[in-house]
């Protein structure tokens, strides 16, 4: 594991153990371990992705039984876990590319970019 660029932790989603319901570690070192080096944003954002994919959606339901009928209807909760990670991964993904703030070690040649970027 290199100790360069941004903290990983700081980018992760909550991590299981640590966080409970979280990401499980090993699936979140398994992302950052292929794709951080070539892009810290896309590896932050594969692991949101990941983190959201464990949460069920989450739905403000109302309803509504009058008797005679029952309606259920609900719309995705921006505040919520959900929302959340899944505006994280956007963010993230968003950001890919726009590396100027990552140091990057002297003399490390660039490599190319990946599929993902
Ligand atoms: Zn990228």
């Amino acid at each position: 594991m290199t100790m360069t660029g941004p903290p990983r932790v700081a980018w992760a989603p909550p991590l299981d153990p640590s966080t409970s319901g979280g990401l499980p570690i090993d699936q979140a070192e398994a992302l950052a371990a292929a794709l951080w080096d070539e892009c810290p944003h896309c590896a932050a954002a594969a692991m949101w992705e990941a983190y959201a994919a464990t949460l069920p959606p989450e739905l403000a339901v109302s309803q509504v039984v009058t008797g005679v009928q029952s309606v259920s209807y609900g719309s995705a909760r921006p505040g919520g876990q959900f929302g959340l990670a899944i505006g994280r991964a956007e963010w993230h993904r968003s950001m890919c590319g726009g590396l100027g703030s990552v140091p990057l070690r002297a003399g490390t040649p660039r490599r190319a970019r990946t599929a993902w970027c």
